[in-house]
């Protein structure tokens, strides 16, 4: 944690702006693991005089920590790290400075378990206008000018899945790890040959879809996956084996 570094600036920065700054450090170390679950968050006299700013300015950044489930304030003991499961890794300050290591391979594991089985809600589920706007998407692909362009036209491929299986709770959920992989998938999409093994998969979903199949839409969908981790692995995010999920 750099506090040290924000006592000696001037103070013409705003509270707010200053309870941001140690959320953000205790985000850092806490996604980081330097302050394990169960750890002190040290104390609130400690940290004022560590950052140069009143008490209460602390006591609003440890409110917003306790907020995001990152750490537990009670009344009369200390402020501790919250455990793991609590946390709201989805938070976008969180993000923000976490967005390495086991975010992926826990972004790519989500996408494994929910994607098929979307796909395969899809295949029974899908209309004729819903194949016609994947066509399209797919067919966009090409015209995609650079990665992030790419990434873009893939995601919205899926998305448009999603929508097909009719169940806006899982459209949501897939929404939110999508836009969470953007920046894989731009990634990836500089990998050569990556745009065309993904075009190439995305063809066999949409065959799958077109034939009502579930188990084919599934399997489509769970083989492109498969195939996005090992682009990921190449990239060297790390992303575990894919064998438990078989
Ligand atoms: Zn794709």
């Amino acid at each position: 944690m750099d506090g040290d570094l924000l006592g000696t600036e001037d103070g013409g920065r705003g509270r707010r702006r200053m309870a941001d700054q140690i959320v953000e450090d205790f985000l850092s170390a806490i996604g980081a693991g330097e302050l394990v679950a169960g750890a002190n968050v040290p104390a609130e006299s400690a940290l004022s005089t560590q950052y140069g700013v009143s008490r209460s300015v602390v006591r609003e950044a440890v409110r917003t920590l306790a907020a995001k489930g990152f750490v537990i304030a009670s009344q009369g003991s200390a402020t501790t790290v919250a455990p793991r499961t609590a946390w709201n890794v989805l938070d976008p300050a969180f993000l923000a400075v976490n967005s390495g290591e086991d975010f992926f391979d826990n972004l790519q594991q989500a996408r494994e378990l929910l994607e098929p089985t979307i796909a395969a809600l899809a295949a029974q589920t899908i209309t004729d206008l819903d194949i016609e706007r994947l066509e399209e998407l797919h067919a966009r692909f090409d015209l995609a000018k650079d990665a992030d362009e790419h990434a873009r036209a893939d995601i919205e491929f899926h998305e448009a899945i999603a929508a097909a299986s009719g169940n806006p709770v899982l459209v949501a959920v897939h929404t939110l790890i999508s836009s969470l992989a953007q920046r894989t998938r731009a990634r990836s999409a500089e990998l050569p040959g990556a745009v065309e093994r993904a075009k190439y998969w995305h063809g066999e979903i949409l065959t799958a879809l077109k034939s009502r199949s579930a188990a084919d839409s599934e399997r489509a969908m769970r083989l492109h996956l498969r195939q996005v981790r090992g682009e990921l692995e190449t990239l060297g995010f790390a992303v575990g084996g894919d064998d438990r999920f078989q």
